[in-house]
């Protein structure tokens, strides 16, 4: 059987600990037997990151920038004790971070469906997919704890000394107050990005915020989403046969839970950090995500939406047998081949994409499963693999 060929090299971020290890599996057992796999290879584990003063991160994202295809394993984001574990010369900062303040991107997570692994929420039928954007508001705050009676106020100060004055509140007592903010650029890029991928996975677009209570704040996303809309998309999406649709965050929520899914749902950053950890936890585990950081460029990155599982890496040193779920890892190569294979209008490469989830799906369907999996699966006595048996077992449905 001759390989795939691939003409462009996709650009990989190699990683820490389990997943790591996962890594390594699945090059060697589901992609080097069928393709002729191409990657610049950039390795993120945390020692070559400390040993270049972090500049792989950076050259990686660069890259990414250049080829415009990216997949990356999970990574450290060092803390005290990796200081100490690894020997650190600095605490070196997340590389999702790094690599996203680069391409400047949103994050998109859906959850991977398979037939028993039900949804909590018993009418969603297909994925719903979070766009979280990924600048400002409460997580770029300040904030004050009001000692006792006085004002407190919102100070714009121009270049040119103008000045905006807003009050806060007329304190009696002790309080608190915090400010807050985002740009309008940011939102563009947010906006843009959310429109280009419905438009690529060919599915309903929701936005939600309070606008009716924030009048300026919350307003000005909805304004630059339908503005940007209107302008840009409106007929592409028509074309598309899809819909760009805005209501209030609330009435959102109410809907998504009565919804059969199959949409993408952009959120402001506190809104998609507290729904997505709603939606993949109802749709089952951060080990069936797909996640993927798309730059308002068109620049993509693949991941997993989970860590490195640190505990199963820790076993896997002692020796002993670990049942790490790699099918997000999977479906990061998955998706980074696919994305690869439609800018280089290369078919084959697509279609093995597709083979390769169909193969995942259809390995855990056939009852073969993690342990994770096997643990809140309606499918009855189903077989528990191993890390390395569960990668097998995939590529073993694969050749069939
Ligand atoms: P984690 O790797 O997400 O794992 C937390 C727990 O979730 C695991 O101990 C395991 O539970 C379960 N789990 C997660 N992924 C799993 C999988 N694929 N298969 C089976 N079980 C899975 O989080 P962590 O252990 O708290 O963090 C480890 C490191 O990951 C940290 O250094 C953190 O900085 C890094 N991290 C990186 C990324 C990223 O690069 N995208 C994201 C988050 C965290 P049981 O132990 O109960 O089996
Ligand atoms: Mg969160």
């Amino acid at each position: 059987m001759s390989k795939i060929q691939m003409t462009t090299p996709l650009v990989e971020m190699d990683g820490d600990e389990m997943t790591r290890i996962l890594w390594k599996m699945i090059k060697d057992d589901l992609l080097l037997p069928f393709i002729d796999l191409k990657t610049e290879y950039y390795d993120l584990g945390l020692e070559k990151r400390n040993e270049t003063d972090d500049q792989i991160t950076i050259d990686s994202a660069e890259a990414t920038k250049k080829y415009g295809v990216a997949v990356k394993c999970a990574t450290i984001t060092p803390n005290a004790a990796r200081m100490t574990e690894y020997d650190l010369k600095e605490m070196w900062k997340s590389p999702n971070g790094t690599i996203r303040a680069i391409l400047d991107g949103t994050v998109f997570r859906a959850p991977i469906v398979v037939k028993g692994i039900e949804p909590v929420v018993k009418n969603w039928k297909k994925p719903i997919t979070i766009a979280r954007h990924a600048y400002g508001d409460v997580y770029k705050n300040a904030e004050i704890k009001v000692p006792g009676p006085g004002k407190v106020e919102l100070v714009y100060t121009g270049e040119d000394g103008t000045e905006i004055k807003e009050l806060v509140h007329n304190y009696t007592g002790a309080g608190v107050a915090q400010g807050m903010h985002n740009l309008d650029n940011s939102i563009e890029s947010f906006a843009r990005s959310c429109f280009n991928y419905a438009l690529d996975i060919r599915q309903d677009l929701w936005f939600a915020t309070k606008d009716t209570i924030s009048k300026k704040y919350d307003h000005t996303f909805k304004d630059i989403f339908q503005d940007i809309f209107d302008a840009e998309y409106k007929e592409k999406f028509e074309a598309a046969g899809i819909v760009y649709f805005y209501t209030l965050i609330d009435d959102a929520v109410a809907r998504v839970m009565k919804s059969e899914g199959g949409y993408i749902w952009a959120c402001k950053n506190y809104d998609g950090d507290v729904m997505s950890d709603m939606i993949s936890s109802a749709f089952g585990s951060l080990a069936m995500m797909t996640s993927v950081l798309v730059s308002p460029q068109g620049f993509y990155e693949y991941e997993a939406a989970h860590g490195t599982v640190q505990r199963h890496y820790y076993k896997h040193l002692k020796g002993e047998e670990t049942s790490t779920n790699s099918v997000a890892t999977i479906f990061a190569w998955t998706g980074a081949l696919r994305k690869r294979g439609e800018l280089d209008g290369n078919k084959e490469l697509m279609e093995f994409a597709d083979k390769l989830e169909k193969a995942t799906i259809q390995t855990i369907e056939e009852g073969k499963m993690t342990k994770d999996l096997a643990l809140i699966t309606s499918i009855e006595n189903p077989t528990v693999l191993n890390s390395e048996g569960f990668i097998k077992a995939i590529a073993e449905t694969l050749c069939k």
